[in-house]
């Protein structure tokens, strides 16, 4: 059994009341390594949590600069990080939240070459990403490498989060079996999307990651949550893991990473 300090009785102590976290839960958190893909609109809520709670180790992937433009929803980054690599200012920001988490940071873009090695670090993915290629290519790897991968998007006041689970659940190919044809699907920076949204999406990601952790309450495996922040609305659509599917159905025709950018753009 992990021993505490007394600092971290103290800093835990509201989990460790809980009888579903407990000390054995604290440190199955504190043991635990979780990869933050990205580090914004998403990333950041996800990420303040995660590392308040204790997740002992958080990769976090992003090569983009803080812009100005980020700060109307990304809370890992100030005024001051303006210009500086997202990964250096998140890790600062965790930093000053919780010492006991080990920031990992990946300052480069995941691709086919990078991922397996990446994510086969770590025990759970947070996909907090904003693009196609980049979706199939974390569904792809994780489903290879059988990691959980908790999904998360947002669009305008609209956002949906659902956990893929290789062996439990569907993958992200069962839901979308094609990409959008290019253009279809708007970016934040052309479509805007109203700044609390991912706050709300985002700590979902973390709530879920971290049950899946401590394997307690009933994660969000073949269940989409959406949500829609005009009408206060939550849904909830149940998933199917689709037996054709070509990375985790019963006759997988996809057995290593491909291009994704390409496999976004050659589909339409
Ligand atoms: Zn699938």
């Amino acid at each position: 059994m992990f021993k505490f300090s007394n600092e971290q009785i103290e800093r835990y102590s509201r989990h460790i009341v809980l009888p579903e976290v407990g000390g054995m839960g604290q440190t199955k958190l504190l043991e635990s390594k979780v990869l933050l893909i990205g580090a914004g609109g998403l990333g950041s809520p996800a990420g303040l949590y995660l590392a308040a709670a204790g997740i002992g180790t958080l990769g976090i992937i992003d090569q983009d600069v803080v812009d100005l433009s980020n700060l109307q929803r990304q809370i890992l980054h100030g005024m001051s990080d303006i210009g500086r690599l997202k990964v250096e200012s998140a890790k600062e920001t965790i930093a000053d939240i919780n010492p006991d988490v080990q920031v990992i940071t990946h300052t480069e873009r995941l691709s086919s070459d990078n991922a397996l090695e990446i994510i086969g670090q770590y025990d759970l993915v947070v996909d907090g990403c904003d693009n196609f290629p980049t979706r199939y290519l974390i569904n792809d790897a994780c489903v290879m490498l059988g990691k959980p991968n908790v999904h998360g998007s947002i669009f305008q006041f609209e956002g949906q989060a659902t956990v893929f689970y290789p062996g439990k659940g569907p993958c992200y190919r069962c839901l979308y079996p094609m990409p959008p044809p290019p253009g279809m699907a708007p970016s934040c920076q052309e479509a805007g999307v109203f700044g609390v949204l991912p706050g709300i999406i985002g700590n979902i990601q973390a709530f879920e990651a971290i049950k899946i952790l401590l394997d307690i309450g009933e994660p969000l495996i073949g269940r989409l949550k959406l949500y829609n922040g005009l009408t206060a609305e939550f849904k909830e659509l149940k998933l199917r893991q689709d037996s054709e599917c070509p990375v985790c159905g019963e006759n997988p025709t996809i057995h290593e990473l491909i291009d994704y950018e390409e496999f976004c753009r050659v589909q339409w």
